[in-house]
């Protein structure tokens, strides 16, 4: 319907059109949620070049930060308790609302580490049947005081975010006893931006590839042979490979600097790079079990974990890999937690 003609509708008709509009909205909002789990399933972002769920929604499907926050915080939700589907059908839980106590029980467990059984759970999503945001924060802080976002990155200017997030006495005794033991190098008293400036620098030094003086800790070599697919998902220490196995020292810096430390994976459609930084691996072009060799520089790119996975999805077929890629979610959802910018301005 045009909106030309829309004048043309009685009151009743405009009122029962829009009434059933929204009806279609939530039954496609269930729909798409559903496709997300099975995308997610079969890492089929990955094909496109995305390096997780999070980059595809936003950058392919062109959510803004907190739509896709709250989509994929209630795919999570959905699959977990399949009973929501029917109240996020009728409208007495939104989306918000879903995603709103899915993200309370994921801090809850993460950082509180309280555990509910799923009586607990759905008895908590009951009780935020019908209610707004605001009220849906007011009822879970009843529960616990996690109900408000502890973690927080913001976006300030293209070059400055603000990071907040809260400190327990531990983690607060570990800084101040970096800061004690930095007072030499740095300002008195070193501000937090220094005092994470320096841990990080120090840390970096340590792990990082990319960087000269790094120690014998870098990622290891994986196999892709069939019989062992655990070793692309982790990696096993160097002492339990065979030498062949094993990538030099040197060259495995090589690697890393060849492609930037990013993901190499490009789609072959699109030509799109990954890019991700996230849980690089060193990847043999040609598998070891086909001849390939792990001493020459043109048979070994990086790849991202997901990446990895998906190439491990492709070679060896989803049901017999999806065993493997159970501890992903909490690491996706970490990831999407810490690229949430604008949890702070949901509705
Ligand atoms: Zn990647």
């Amino acid at each position: 319907m045009g909106i030309a003609t829309m004048g043309e509708l009685s009151n009743d008709e405009l009122l029962s059109r829009t009434r059933k509009l929204a009806e279609d909205e939530r039954r496609i909002s269930i729909e798409i949620l559903h496709h997300l789990s099975e995308i997610d399933r079969r890492r089929a972002y990955a094909k496109l070049g995305y390096p997780s769920l999070w980059d595809y929604v936003l950058k392919e499907l062109r959510y803004s930060e907190s739509a896709a926050y709250r989509r994929i915080s209630a795919m999570r939700a959905l699959k977990e308790h399949p009973a929501l589907e029917k109240k996020i059908e009728e409208g007495t839980l939104s989306v918000t609302t879903v995603s709103q106590v899915q993200s309370f029980l994921k801090s809850e467990r993460d950082q509180a580490h309280r555990s509910y059984s799923p009586d607990q759970k759905e008895e908590l999503f009951r009780k935020c049947e019908n209610k707004s945001s605001r009220e849906v924060t007011r009822e879970l802080l009843t529960v616990s005081p996690l109900a408000i976002r502890v973690q927080k990155e913001r976006l300030l200017t293209e070059n400055r975010t603000m990071i907040s997030f809260v400190a327990d006495e531990a983690l607060l005794g570990k800084i101040h006893r970096v800061r004690d033991l930095s007072a030499a190098r740095l300002r008195d008293p070193a501000s937090y931006p220094e005092l994470v400036d320096l841990m990080s620098e120090v840390t970096l030094s340590e792990i990082d590839p990319l960087r000269k003086r790094v120690r014998e800790r870098l990622p290891v070599a994986v196999s892709a042979k069939p019989d062992q697919n655990v070793a692309l998902i982790a990696p096993q220490p160097t002492e339990s490979l065979g030498t062949v196995r094993v990538i030099p020292q040197a060259l495995r810096r090589r690697v890393w600097q060849e492609y930037g430390g990013r993901c190499a994976f490009v789609d072959a459609v699109t030509g799109r790079r990954c890019n991700s930084t996230f849980g690089l691996e060193i990847e043999h072009c040609k598998p070891l079990a086909l001849g390939g060799s792990s001493r020459e520089l043109s048979n070994l790119r990086l790849l991202c974990k997901h990446h990895n996975q998906w190439l491990a999805i492709q070679a060896y077929g989803l049901s017999k890999m999806e065993p493997h890629l159970q501890s992903r979610k909490n690491e996706i959802g970490a990831k999407v937690g810490e690229s949430n910018k604008e949890t702070s301005l949901d509705p």
